[in-house]
């Protein structure tokens, strides 16, 4: 008997529709997302591998994906990891914020089984579309990590864990990619090949209500002569907290580091990260002068989701300090 996987379709580019084959670039123009029952039908992947359960959940592109979804989405995947007979959970995405959603799921789920988030570059009806080949392969990993815990990245024959994985390319079918540290494992052809395990402390350790009261936390981008004026207006707006997505080593300019230090001073969180797109911003005599918190490997979108969850359960600068750190 075949394993029964669940697939859950949240819409995005693997489950587009173009105008025609060789529309690649602007498909989004159609406006057209395939449900998953249609999706599965189409690829005609039903009991090739898996015994595969379709279910309806979005159809949108991810740039449109809201704190809600996801709290849908975590909240759907405790009630499908309730049938004795799953053994995974298939997850189709767009690949815009695919990491953002990864992330916050291995941050918030904890299921008996694995989560694989996959997604693709080209369009389910563009030439040599990934859709099929990702699906394919998000449930080949499904099945080879039947009963194994944890949220994967599946995308481009590769395995990638959550805290790591970006999409580093606006088009190529190669756009996902572990800066530094690489994938967890590959798939060839039929064979799944794991090479290193996914070691994130953070997994399962935040409770799924808090994805339902999330504060605002907003990210302040770094650039030559950046003033004071998008981090005051964060504050304005009610931030609770701000991730500074800053130069090489992790700083911001002059008047923004003064505008960070106003912002503490008024009980903002402000964590510290880099725009570089890879490398730990590491705690300096610069940080702890101002109560900045260092972001760690964390880009600037990931920090601030786990950000957000610390804000939402109360936690304090030490103890959030203390996550950041817990690598
Ligand atoms: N626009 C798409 C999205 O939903 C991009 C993609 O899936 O590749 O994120």
């Amino acid at each position: 008997m075949l394993p029964k996987i669940a697939f859950v379709g949240t819409g995005g580019t693997i489950a587009s529709i173009g105008k025609d084959q060789f529309d690649l670039l602007d498909y989004t123009a159609t406006d057209q997302r395939l449900d998953s029952v249609t999706l599965i039908e189409r690829t005609h992947l039903q009991g090739e591998i898996a015994t595969i359960v379709p279910v309806n959940f979005l159809q949108i592109d991810s740039t449109a994906i809201t704190s809600d979804d996801w709290a849908d989405l975590v909240d759907l995947c405790y009630e499908l990891s309730a049938d004795p007979e799953l053994q995974g959970i298939v997850i189709g995405h767009g690949t815009a914020s695919l990491e953002e959603t990864a992330w916050i799921l291995s941050l918030v789920l904890d299921v008996r089984m694995p989560v694989i988030v996959t997604g693709s570059m080209r369009p389910l009806t563009g030439i040599s579309s990934d859709s099929h080949a990702n699906l394919a392969a998000a449930i080949r990993v499904a099945v080879a990590r039947a009963h194994e815990p944890g949220v994967l990245v599946v995308i481009n024959d590769e395995i990638h864990a959550p805290r790591a994985v970006t999409k580093a390319h606006t088009l190529r079918l190669s756009a996902f990619q572990s800066p530094w540290s690489g994938p967890l494992g590959y798939i060839d052809g039929p064979r799944v090949a794991t090479i290193r395990l996914a070691d994130s402390p953070c997994q399962g350790n935040f409770a799924r209500e808090l994805l339902r009261h999330l504060p605002r936390v907003d990210i302040v981008y770094s650039h030559v002569g950046a003033d004071s004026l998008a981090i005051r207006s964060a504050v304005g707006a009610g931030a609770k907290g701000i991730v500074s997505a800053g130069f090489g080593p992790g700083i911001g300019t002059p008047e923004e580091t003064r505008a960070l230090g106003d912002a503490i001073s008024a009980g903002l969180v402000v964590v510290q990260s880099t725009r570089t797109g890879a490398g730990r911003v590491v705690d300096s005599t610069h940080h702890r002068s101002l109560g900045i918190i260092a972001g760690n490997d964390l880009n600037p979108q990931k920090a601030r989701i786990l950000l957000a969850l610390c804000l939402a359960r109360g936690d304090g600068p030490r103890e959030i300090e203390r996550i950041f750190q817990s690598v």
